[in-house]
């Protein structure tokens, strides 16, 4: 068993078709990343680097640390991007105690709706310059994509690439080296999702957070028990902004990936390749699994499926029903 893992680790995830499958690991921390490479993954998909400003009693992280922690993914992964999404914090990942979240998070009656990711970032801007500095700084390092987590206005837009600008031209004013980064978004809110060529035109890649994504689409706290039953990746409103989103982003020429649980569910691995999806990033322990999927599947097989499954009132029935009647019993 661990022999098949090890061979499959330098096999690179192609389709039984012949297309090639890129395969990224969700990360928390730099000490992650070695198990990324382990698990065969071709970079980092997703580094939440929220994880580094938890469970700190209060002292957050300075420019240096957080650019040891980023430099640490950056030099571990050999080459490979890394991709660093700046803080998201809020909701369901609070800071134990700083003076925003005193001031506003325990405040809120409805935190997942309230001062998050992005807004929480553009809300400290001092905070936030801190981070860009550390990662720009890291992108002298090797390659880094920077991800900007939960951004759904067209103002945030403008605000983030400014903030960007700023941090890069006070590096270069302080002659500190730092790289050039490839700027990604989110779509993990339905706003984002629906007006995506707007975020096409600034963005260079896009990152389809579905599990906020099916959050807030379906109005179903991720984190409330009483209505878990409900929060349901195959509604169809979820698959349609998926499938428009995957679709639109490679019109466009853009990359595009899955980094939310769906992407390392091996339930949806078909589905989403049928939809056209061609980058998918995962925890490093279901890497394994999801490439042996991809090397058993036709792609063409399934993609004339994808327009009847997302259509039906019943997607999940439909695409096994379809998927029964085309894949030829092994
Ligand atoms: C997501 O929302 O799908 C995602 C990848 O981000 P997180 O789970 O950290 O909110
Ligand atoms: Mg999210």
């Amino acid at each position: 068993e661990r022999d098949r893992l090890a061979r499959l680790r330098h096999r690179p995830a192609v389709s039984l078709d012949g297309q090639r499958i890129e395969l990224l690991a969700n990360i928390e921390l730099p000490t992650d990343a070695p198990a990324a490479l382990e698990a065969g993954a071709e970079g980092v998909g997703l580094f939440r680097s929220e994880f580094l400003f938890m469970n700190r009693g209060g002292r957050l992280p300075d420019e240096d640390e957080q650019h040891a922690a980023y430099a640490a993914a950056v030099t571990t992964m050999r080459g490979l991007p890394v991709t660093i999404r700046t803080i998201d914090i809020g909701a369901d990942k609070p800071l134990d105690r700083m003076t925003l979240s005193e001031l506003r998070h325990e405040h809120s009656l409805n935190p997942a709706m309230g001062l998050r990711a992005i807004r929480w970032s553009l809300a400290d801007p001092g905070m936030f310059t801190v981070q860009l500095r550390a990662i720009l700084r890291a992108a002298a390092l090797g390659p880094v994509r920077l991800l900007v987590p939960m951004i759904s206005h067209p103002g945030e837009i403008r605000a983030t690439f400014e903030a960007i600008e700023r941090a890069r031209a006070q590096l270069r004013r302080e002659q500190l080296p730092c790289g050039d980064v490839k700027i990604g978004a989110m779509i993990e809110v339905p706003a984002a999702a629906l007006m995506l060529p707007l975020f096409l035109r600034h963005f260079d890649f896009v990152s389809l957070g579905t599990n906020d994504l099916i959050q807030y689409t379906l109005a179903i706290d991720r984190a409330d028990e009483s209505v878990a039953h409900l929060y349901d990746p195959w509604h169809p409103a979820v698959l349609g902004l998926v499938s428009t989103t995957i679709r639109a982003a490679r019109a466009a020429g853009r990359e595009v990936c899955v980094c939310g649980e769906m992407a390392g569910d091996m339930e949806f691995t078909e589905l989403l390749l049928a939809l056209g999806l061609r980058s998918f990033s995962m925890h490093p322990s279901q890497l394994p699994g999801i490439k042996q999927r991809i090397l058993r599947t036709e792609i063409p097989a399934l993609e004339a499926l994808a327009d009847q499954v997302l259509t039906s009132d019943d997607p999940r029935a439909a695409w096994l029903a379809g998927r029964a009647r085309t894949v030829q019993p092994a």
